[in-house]
């Protein structure tokens, strides 16, 4: 049973992987040999996750699913959310971290959440799982773990950010551990339809 994950993003990857069963086998963009970009063109995180999956499904032939995710700060108006990628436009992700602390310097109410689309494409069907973790934004940048906004977001519950909690910890409570789990009980529910 073959599926792939449309994702270029490595630790996003790595999350994935770590978090999903292992009774099928997961194909990437590089058994394909595609390592171009995918224009995100959507104006969503449900139109993005498609994108990406139904580029997948095109180029393989085989059920692909992807994530589109990002971080979503309520006072900023929900930026950088379907931005968080590119929110400081310059591709190093401190600067992207830096404008956040920037717009939020002053701001009193700090409450923000990530969230994971998965977007599911196969011959048969297209299919959604979200999931989201509430949090806050800090103040200054903490710890060494993760990738992305995780120095800066400290989830409801916990005083560490995201990038001071063990990762596995992370993927125990994420907004894509949340997403996977829904999409997990969905391919279990299919299996035999493969
Ligand atoms: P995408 O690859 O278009 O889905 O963009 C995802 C972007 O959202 C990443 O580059 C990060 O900026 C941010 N993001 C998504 N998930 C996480 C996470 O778990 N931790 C930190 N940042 C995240």
């Amino acid at each position: 049973m073959e599926i792939l994950l449309a994702t270029q993003n490595e630790h996003k990857k790595e999350e994935i992987i770590a978090m999903l069963p292992q009774n099928f086998l997961l194909k990437t963009f590089k058994d394909y040999d595609f390592n171009g970009d995918i224009e995100e063109t959507g104006k969503t995180f449900e139109e993005n996750a498609y994108i990406k999956a139904k580029f997948g499904y095109d180029l393989s032939h085989i059920p692909c699913f992807s994530d589109d995710s990002g971080m979503v700060v309520e006072a900023l108006n929900g930026e950088p959310g379907i931005y968080s990628a590119r929110y400081a436009g310059t591709g190093d992700f401190k600067d992207n971290i830096a404008k956040v602390l920037k717009n939020m310097r002053d701001v009193a109410y700090r409450n923000a959440y990530f969230i994971s689309v998965i977007c599911w494409v196969s011959e048969k069907e297209t299919r959604y799982f979200e999931g989201r973790v509430y949090g806050t934004i800090s103040t200054e940048v903490r710890g060494v773990h993760g990738f992305g906004y995780d120095p800066i977001f400290i989830p409801n519950g916990y005083t560490h950010s995201f990038a001071e909690i063990a990762p596995e910890k992370k993927n125990q409570i994420s907004h894509r551990a949340i997403a996977l789990e829904k999409f997990k009980n969905f391919l279990d529910s299919q299996s035999v339809n493969f």
